[in-house]
């Protein structure tokens, strides 16, 4: 099995059996063992259906404090179909993980219930950039602390106008910290985003 050649720990190999996955796919082969080892940004040109999913969930749930209730990672995406599917197969990979707690952010569904699901205690936040820029702003959420931040489908929410919601969002966070950045195509907003955000991060292609 070459998932365990990427210094994946035993919970996530398990949860990879599980799944049925039987090899890394050519994003996973080349991201997750740079993303397990470095502290490092990375821009990764990839599609939807590549396992990018994978490539950033594996190594961000390996390098997650478990045992802190402390939100440690957000990830940011363009619609709440990906949120949910993202939350989905982030929850998957983590069955194995005990006290791993991921919650999705999105618009067009109750903010109390949300916001009481972040009171509970998640490591991992997965939102959309407008009703995660209102939480901020209502004070229902903190990510002064978080160590991850992963933009996916970055050129679809900057076609969708978040560039002034995720510029804000990014303001939030605090200098220091991982950005993996994962997109189709890279159109100049992105990489403006880029450039703005990240400190030269390692670039994969598949
Ligand atoms: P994504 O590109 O992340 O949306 O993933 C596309 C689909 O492929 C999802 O349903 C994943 O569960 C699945 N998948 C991801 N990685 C693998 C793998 N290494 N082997 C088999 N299926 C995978």
């Amino acid at each position: 099995n070459k998932f365990e050649q990427l210094g994946l720990n035993p919970a996530i190999l398990k949860a990879i059996e599980d799944m049925g996955f039987e090899s890394p796919s050519e994003v996973q082969e080349k991201a997750i063992p740079i993303l397990l080892e470095k502290d490092t940004d990375m821009v990764a040109l990839a599609q939807t259906g590549t396992g990018k999913t994978a490539a950033f969930g594996f190594p961000l749930i390996q390098k997650i404090n478990a045992n802190s209730k402390q939100t440690q990672g957000l990830i940011l995406s363009p619609t709440r179909e990906l949120c949910l599917q993202i939350t989905n197969e982030l929850k998957n990979y983590a069955k194995h993980t005990p006290g791993l707690n991921t919650v999705a952010i999105y618009g067009g569904a109750s903010i109390t219930d949300q916001s009481r699901q972040i009171q509970r205690g998640a490591q991992i936040i997965v939102a959309t950039p407008g009703r995660m820029q209102d939480m901020i702003n209502r004070k229902l959420v903190d990510i002064s602390k978080i160590e991850f931040c992963i933009l996916d489908e970055a050129d679809e929410m900057l076609n969708m106008g978040f560039f002034e919601d995720i510029t804000a969002i990014l303001s939030h966070t605090p200098k220091e910290k991982n950005t993996w950045l994962f997109s189709a195509t890279m159109p100049k907003e992105v990489s403006t985003i880029a450039k703005k955000f990240m400190r030269t991060p390692v670039e994969i292609t598949v």
